[in-house]
């Protein structure tokens, strides 16, 4: 992948926000701190807790950051259709619990998820109203270094994750649009136009 530069897009200066925003691109992007940022300068905005079979990492606590459930009860979940959606990503379950979901929709308050590819697809088609937006890392290198250099996960897990950051860099092309995570500061702003920006800024 080349060297790049700024926020791209198709067409994302002329969008409008919509009710539902999906967040996604490779592990060691930045998604996490960008949807902080989110909230942290729009509270009204909802960011779904995810369900999840992996361990928790340090400082993260149930209910906060993730629900933590092993594998059964995990499926008993998927099996009773609790989920919006749900994938397995480098050995572990994820899903976004669908209850919440809709009941902030059907109120009218902007959702946003943090989710990877195959969640993202699965949006796209039960949900074909949502935004998808991909972060992008400005290289390749830069997205390695990232996911390294944060220490949570051991080698073979970040192997596993950069593996599968190829096959999500690959998918941009099927999201609405792209920013570029150059800057924290940068992509934090034009999440939060897509996410929160009256529909007359176009
Ligand atoms: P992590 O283990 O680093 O917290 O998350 C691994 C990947 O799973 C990230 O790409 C993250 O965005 C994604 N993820 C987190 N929650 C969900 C979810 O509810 N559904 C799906 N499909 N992916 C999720």
């Amino acid at each position: 992948m080349n060297d790049r530069a700024g926020t791209d897009g198709h067409g994302s200066d002329t969008l409008s926000p919509a009710l539902l925003t999906v967040l996604s691109g490779p592990s060691g992007v930045g998604k996490t701190t960008l949807a902080a940022q989110v909230r942290e300068a729009h509270p009204e905005v909802w960011l779904s807790v995810s369900a999840t079979t992996r361990t928790p990492r340090p400082g993260e606590i149930d209910g906060v950051h993730y629900f933590f459930y092993d594998r059964p009860m995990f499926e008993d979940l998927i099996a009773k259709g609790e989920f919006l959606e749900h994938a397995e990503y480098a050995g572990n379950l994820y899903g976004t619990p669908r209850q919440p979901v809709e009941e902030r929709l059907d109120s009218g308050q902007p959702v946003l998820l943090e989710i990877e590819l195959q969640g993202a697809r699965q949006i796209r088609t039960t949900m074909p109203e949502a935004r998808l937006v991909f972060l992008a890392p400005p290289s390749w290198e830069v997205l390695e270094q990232r996911l390294r250099g944060r220490g949570t996960e051991p080698e073979d897990v970040i192997a596993k994750r950069l593996a599968t950051g190829r096959t999500e860099l690959a998918a941009e092309s099927e999201f609405d649009v792209t920013i570029v995570n150059t800057t924290v500061e940068e992509a934090a702003a034009e999440l939060v136009r897509l996410v929160t920006e009256p529909a007359s800024r176009a």
